[in-house]
C-alpha cells in the first residue's frame, strides 16, 4: 500500500430541499408518493415555456458557497448543457458549468476525522436542475418528471482526499452544513445526496505537486450512500494497486464506472476519449443579474454557527469531553436543544451527562426526534435545577423525566402529584443512618481495615428512605457516625 500514494477527489450532488417551488418553475419542491403529479409545462421543456429563477434556491446556494469559503461571482447566470435522455425532456440541462459561473469557485473547508481536523480545497460549487427519475423492469421503464427542475447543488472538489475515511467524513461534514445552515434535509434515502468519486494511484516516489505525475482517473458515478462512497473507494484502490502488480495498469485508459451494490464492485461503463461534448453555452431565457454585496451580507448574516465550531464551544467554553461534544453537535436539533437549556440557566455539564443519557436514550430507543417528545428545554432546565436544590434525588429525577414525556406533564407537577419529596432534614437521616449502623457493627471493623463497606451503608438508607434521602447529607452523616465509634 505504501507503494502507492492515493487521490481521491467527490462531486456531491444534493438537492436543495429548503425552497417553496422548483428551481425554474412554480412547481412545488415537496416530496410525493404519486408521479408525475408535481410538474409544470416548463419541467416538461414544452415550447414557449420559460424559466423563472427561485431567488430563495440562489439564496441557499450563496450560502452554500460563502459556508464552503468560496468567491462569489459578481453576476449570476446558468448555462445549458446539450444533451438528451428520456429524463430531460428539454434536451438540455440548465447549469453553471463554465467559470466564472458557478455560484462558488475556489473555497476550502476543514473537517475532522478521527479527531483530526484536515482541509479541502473545493474546485467549484454549482446550482442546476435535477432531471426526472426513471425506472427500469424487465419489459418496460417509467419516467417520473417530479424531480425534473428541483433546485441541485453540485460541488467539486480537488483530488485531496488520501483514503476513503477523509471522504466519508467530509461528506458527512457536508452534510452537516445543509442540515444546519436549512439548505436541505440532505437525506441519501430519499434520493437527496448523489456522490461521484474519482480515485488514482501514483508512485510514492513521484512529486505529487506535478499534476502529470497523477495516475490515470477513473471516475466511478452514482454512488448513492456514504458507506457506497466508503466501499467504491476501497475496492477501486485494490483494483487499480493490482493492475500495477500484474503490468496493465499503463495501459488503463482514462474510464467511467459504477459501483454495483450486489457484486460490491466497480464495473465499467465507457471510456472518457469518447466524453461527450455538451456545447455549453450561456442560457439566453435567464438574464444576468447583479449579485449585490448587502445580498451577501445578508446571507452571511444568516449563517447559523456549525458543527465543529459548535464542539470547539462545547469543550473550550463547557469543558465537555471531545466525545460528550462529538454527540451533542451531531444532530442541530439536539444541539440547538441543548444551547437552549445553557441558555435557561443550566449547568453545561450537567445538562451535557443529560442530553447524552436520558434524552439521547430515549430518542434512540423509541427511534424519535427530540421535536416529537413533550419534553421542552425548559422542562429539562426545571428538573435539573430541582436535584441542585436538593427538591428530588437524583434516582427520583429519573422517573421524573419519563413521567414528564409519557404523561405529558410538566416536571412541576409530575413531583406534587407523586409525592415525591426528598428528605434534607438533618436529624431525620441521622436517626436512619444510626439504626443501619447498630444493625451491622461489624462492618466498622472492615472499614477500618479499608474495606469499602460505605456504599453499602448508603444503599440501606436508601433503601429504607425509598430513595428519597439527600446523598450529599447521607454520605456526611454516615462518615460522621463512623468516625464517632
Ligand atoms: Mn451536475
Amino acid at each position: 500500500m505504501d507503494k502507492y500514494k492515493v487521490l481521491i477527489g467527490l462531486e456531491m450532488h444534493c438537492e436543495i430541499s429548503e425552497t417553496n417551488t422548483k428551481v425554474f418553475s412554480s412547481a412545488a419542491n415537496t416530496y410525493t408518493d404519486i408521479p408525475n403529479s408535481n410538474i409544470r409545462p416548463v419541467d416538461m421543456g414544452f415550447p414557449g415555456t420559460l424559466p423563472v429563477v427561485n431567488k430563495m434556491a440562489v439564496e441557499k446556494a450563496l450560502m452554500a458557497s460563502i459556508a464552503l469559503n468560496c468567491k462569489q461571482p459578481e453576476y449570476i447566470y446558468f448555462e445549458r448543457k446539450n444533451y438528451y435522455y428520456p429524463d430531460l425532456p428539454k434536451g438540455f440541462q440548465i447549469t453553471q458549468e463554465t467559470k466564472p459561473a458557478p455560484v462558488g469557485i475556489y473555497g476550502e473547508l476543514k473537517y475532522e476525522v478521527n479527531s483530526e481536523i484536515k482541509k479541502v480545497r473545493i474546485n467549484n460549487i454549482h446550482l442546476e436542475e435535477d432531471a426526472a427519475s426513471s425506472d427500469h423492469y424487465s419489459k418496460y421503464s417509467t419516467i417520473n418528471y417530479n424531480r425534473a427542475g428541483v433546485p441541485l447543488l453540485e460541488l467539486v472538489t480537488y483530488p485531496d482526499f488520501r483514503n476513503a475515511d477523509e471522504a466519508v467524513a467530509f461528506l458527512e461534514a457536508m452534510r452537516s452544513i445543509y442540515q444546519y445552515a436549512g439548505i436541505s434535509e440532505a437525506d441519501s434515502r430519499k434520493g437527496q445526496i448523489r456522490c461521484d468519486v474519482n480515485v488514482s494511484i501514483m508512485d510514492s516516489s513521484l512529486d505529487e505537486a506535478k499534476e502529470e505525475n497523477w495516475g490515470t482517473k477513473v471516475e466511478i458515478k452514482n454512488v448513492n450512500s456514504f458507506g457506497g462512497v466508503r466501499d467504491a473507494i476501497n475496492y477501486e484502490i485494490e483494483r487499480q494497486i493490482e493492475l500495477k502488480r500484474t503490468g496493465q495498469y499503463d495501459s488503463m485508459e482514462q474510464q467511467t464506472r459504477r459501483w454495483d451494490e450486489e457484486s460490491m464492485s466497480t464495473i465499467y461503463m465507457r471510456s472518457k476519449v469518447d466524453a461527450i461534448d455538451y456545447k455549453y453555452f450561456v442560457e439566453p431565457n435567464i438574464p444576468k443579474f447583479k449579485i449585490s454585496s448587502e445580498w451577501i451580507e445578508k446571507i452571511k448574516s444568516m449563517i447559523p454557527v456549525f458543527a465543529l465550531e459548535r464542539k470547539e464551544k462545547y469543550i473550550n467554553e463547557y469543558g465537555l469531553s471531545n466525545y460528550d461534544a462529538t454527540i451533542l453537535v451531531k444532530e442541530k436539533s439536539i444541539s440547538d436543544f441543548y444551547d437552549e437549556t445553557i441558555f435557561l440557566g443550566a449547568d453545561p455539564k450537567l445538562s451535557s451527562n443529560w442530553m447524552t443519557t436520558m434524552v439521547l436514550g430515549y430518542l434512540n430507543k423509541h427511534e424519535l426526534n427530540i421535536s416529537d417528545i413533550y419534553l421542552t428545554p425548559k422542562m429539562l432546565v426545571d428538573i435539573i435545577k430541582m436535584i441542585e436544590e436538593g427538591k428530588i434525588s437524583s434516582k427520583q429525577s429519573k422517573d421524573v423525566f419519563y413521567k414528564v414525556i409519557e404523561d405529558e406533564k410538566e416536571p412541576s407537577k409530575v413531583v406534587s402529584e407523586s409525592g415525591m419529596k426528598q428528605i434534607g432534614d438533618e436529624d431525620t437521616i441521622r436517626k436512619i443512618v444510626v439504626e443501619v449502623i447498630e444493625a451491622h457493627l461489624e462492618l466498622i471493623e472492615d472499614y477500618r481495615k479499608g474495606k469499602n463497606v460505605f456504599d453499602f451503608f448508603v444503599g440501606q438508607v436508601m433503601k429504607a428512605t425509598r430513595g428519597q434521602a439527600n446523598p450529599g447529607i447521607t454520605a456526611r452523616i454516615i462518615k460522621e457516625e463512623i468516625d464517632k465509634r
